[in-house]
């Protein structure tokens, strides 16, 4: 805190620190008599540090609450703050920004592009940010060693196991250090060996990496890996 300065961010920020604010969230797709509410007036904040388990059965609005909070989708109706960005009210060239330097997302069908190396795909953030060829590669192979993939560099996803290709987009997601880690449902195609090694992988990372994380999962055990669990059913965060 200093009082040589103030920003417009102040005010919005000055209530607590929290690197992600949802306040009276809703999102409905369609109109009319097909409308779904998929979020219906949502509330929460995550602490700096916290890795949170978003749970609730297929349909009960995980990934659109995943989508609103990291920028890929816009609520109808409250506010999403994350790292003191206000997402909701972003710009589209706001919301890149927001996607390459702030928010990384892990989504369960891995999403790593089949013609390139597993180091290649690590590489894929690094390129979008012009970093000298020499700094990305030692930055990559750092990336691959922490999860696991070192000698695992050269092959193309196809060529890896499920649990390997995950565990390249981990590393990929983490290429920029962002401050917040978006993870829908990542070990929902792994097996549940291989899910609570990818599970307690992502919480080594954002302990090692000081990072923030919301992950969305069905996975007891990955549940138990979060400090705290928020339960979603119908659109509404229920307690317990
Ligand atoms: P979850 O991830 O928990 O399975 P979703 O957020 O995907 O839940 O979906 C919440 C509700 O919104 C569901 O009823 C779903 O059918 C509906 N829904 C999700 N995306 C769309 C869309 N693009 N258009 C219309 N309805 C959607
Ligand atoms: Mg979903």
């Amino acid at each position: 805190m200093t009082t040589t300065t103030a920003t417009p961010a102040a005010p919005t920020a000055s209530a607590t620190d929290a690197v992600v604010r949802v306040e009276h969230v809703s999102r409905t797709y369609g109109s009319g008599t097909g409308a779904v509410h998929a979020l219906r007036d949502v509330s929460f904040t995550v602490e700096p540090g916290e890795l949170v388990a978003l749970v609730g059965r297929s349909g009960s609005g995980k990934t659109t609450l995943l989508n609103v909070v990291g920028g890929l989708d816009r609520p109808d109706e409250g506010r999403v703050v994350v790292d003191g960005r206000e997402v909701s009210t972003l710009d589209e060239r706001g919301l890149v920004d927001l996607r390459r330097d702030v928010v990384s997302f892990v989504f369960q069908t891995f999403g790593l592009v089949p013609v390139l190396s597993a180091a290649e795909n690590v590489g894929v953030p690094l390129r979008l940010r012009k970093l000298p060829t020499k700094d990305r590669e030692d930055r990559v192979r750092l990336l691959l060693d922490l999860v696991g993939l070192g000698p695992h560099a050269l092959q193309r996803p196809g060529e890896l196991s499920g649990g390997q290709q995950q565990r390249v987009a981990i590393a990929r997601s983490l290429a920029n250090s962002p401050r917040l880690l978006v993870a829908d449902e990542p070990t929902g195609q792994l097996d549940t060996e291989t899910g609570t090694a990818v599970m307690a992988l992502i919480r080594a990372v954002v302990e090692a990496e000081g990072m923030t994380a919301i992950v969305s999962t069905h996975d007891p055990l990955m549940v138990s890996l979060a400090d705290r669990v928020l339960h979603i059913a119908d659109g509404q965060l229920i307690e317990g």
